[in-house]
């Protein structure tokens, strides 16, 4: 038998998770997973306080079709749906609050919504595509969300920050339907609230039957159950690995790749370094609908999204911050985003925590990866699988480190049984 018959996975979070699934239902059945902490489940999983999630914002899976529940429901995890709720608080060129809602993006008070296709790959190019008043209502909020440079920082992290789409809500918003149809690029840059478009059907989403411990407890179970070798407090130096690799053995680096480059010879890329600060609090009485949350695209005070669910029988909020918060202030912040959906009246903070999030990527650091890809394919080929580093959604990243194991899977033919 040649060819790669083990497979090593990574990185316990939900991307190694389901490689491991998805190498399992591609014949591999030699499948190490490991885990530097003591628990799978990575950046979606909360810490838990009196049997409550302190989540750190809202990772939601859609309905019943999309391809992540499906992957796990098959493998024992049960999941509720709701209907997805969410919208935004911006500021008028006046300074008055504007809402918005089933629309997660800014409102910018604004009839124009023209474009020019963006220059280059950064931020600050994606934004010059705007007319000048929405650009730089964009730029405030990118420096008081990131505190980067737009030209240093890659277009793609309008996704995690949510202004991959505006709505210029001063707008004829008839014309604007019609050139979203016919131009790619405003179709690109420009939203119309459902509500205002006409749509009027629920957007469904999803998130796991009693909380993400348990979902990554039960799939720990169900990985265990198929054969998995999941080892947990197992935290792998990539020098060594990279060195020890035989070519019978898969990888899938399902984990941060910075640690990867020095030990391919490759300088470490600047990175957007930036903490963000959460908050959560006890929610007494809210008379709006939950879960829920609340962007907001003002560029004041300190919160940049608020996250209302229900967790542990309770209802909790999470503020989540561009910078340490004044406590003081906080709940006040909290109500006023959370008002275009209803009145809360909240308890006490019972949790605070400051994590850097590997989300928001510079340009360096785009071009860098490039690097480390080509120089990992040079020396490993297709055995080395790379953990769908560069993108935010989780969709996107099952999709790509999917067909890598396809490619594997067929290189690693006839040693592992092909399956289907
Ligand atoms: C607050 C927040 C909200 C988000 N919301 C969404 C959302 O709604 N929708 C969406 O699609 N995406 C969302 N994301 C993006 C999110 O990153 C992905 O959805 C997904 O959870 C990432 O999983 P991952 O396994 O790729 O990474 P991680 O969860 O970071 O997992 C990597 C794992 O590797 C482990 N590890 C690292 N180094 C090593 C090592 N050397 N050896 C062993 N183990 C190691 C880590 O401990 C970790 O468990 C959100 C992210 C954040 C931070």
């Amino acid at each position: 038998m040649s060819g790669p018959r083990r497979i090593r996975i990574i990185g316990g979070g939900l991307t190694g998770v389901l490689a491991a699934f998805e190498a399992h239902r591609l014949g591999w059945r030699d499948i190490t997973l490991q885990e530097r902490f003591e628990a799978l489940g990575g950046v979606a999983r909360p810490k838990l306080i009196h049997g409550r999630e302190m989540r750190d914002g809202c990772v939601y899976f859609g309905g019943e079709t999309d391809p992540i529940v499906q992957t796990l429901s098959a493998h024992g995890a049960r999941f509720e749906t709701f209907d997805n709720r969410f919208g935004s608080m911006s500021a008028d060129f006046a300074g008055r609050r504007v809402f918005t809602w089933d629309f997660g993006g800014p409102a910018v008070d604004c009839p124009a919504y023209r474009v020019k296709a963006p220059a280059d790959d950064s931020l600050a190019a994606r934004l010059a595509a705007y007319p000048p008043e929405i650009a730089a209502t964009l730029e405030d909020y990118v420096r008081w969300h990131l505190g980067a440079d737009p030209a240093l920082v890659h277009g793609d992290a309008v996704i995690p920050m949510a202004i991959n789409r505006v709505f210029p809500a001063a707008a004829d918003l008839t014309a604007l339907a019609q050139a979203k149809v016919t131009d790619p690029w405003t179709d690109e840059l420009y939203a119309i609230p459902r509500a205002l478009s006409g749509r009027t059907a629920n957007l469904v989403a999803s998130l796991p039957e009693g909380g993400f411990a348990k979902l990554f407890d039960g799939l720990h179970a169900a990985l265990v159950k198929l054969g998995v070798k999941v080892e947990l407090n197992a935290l792998v130096p990539p020098r060594q690995l990279l060195a020890e690799t035989t070519a019978d053995e898969t990888i899938v680096w399902a984990a941060n790749p910075t640690p990867l480059f020095k030990p391919m010879g490759l300088a470490t890329p600047a990175l957007v370094k930036k903490s963000f600060f959460t908050y959560v609090f006890e929610v007494e009485a809210f008379d709006g609908p939950c879960p829920v949350y609340v962007q907001n695209f003002t560029a004041q005070g300190a919160t940049f999204r608020a996250y209302l669910y229900e967790s542990g029988g309770a209802k909790l909020v999470v503020a989540e911050c561009v910078r340490e918060a004044d406590l003081k202030t906080l709940p006040g912040e909290l109500r006023t985003l959370l008002s275009g959906f209803g009145a809360a009246t909240l308890g006490p903070m019972i949790h605070a925590d400051a994590q850097p999030r590997w989300i928001y990527h510079s340009l360096e650091a785009i071009a860098g990866l490039k690097s480390l890809r080509a120089e990992l394919a040079a020396r490993f080929g297709d055995r080395f699988i790379p953990g769908a580093w560069e993108p935010y959604a989780k969709a996107a990243k099952l999709a790509e480190v999917n067909a890598a194991l396809a490619r594997a899977r067929d290189l690693a033919a006839p040693a592992v049984a092909k399956a289907g």
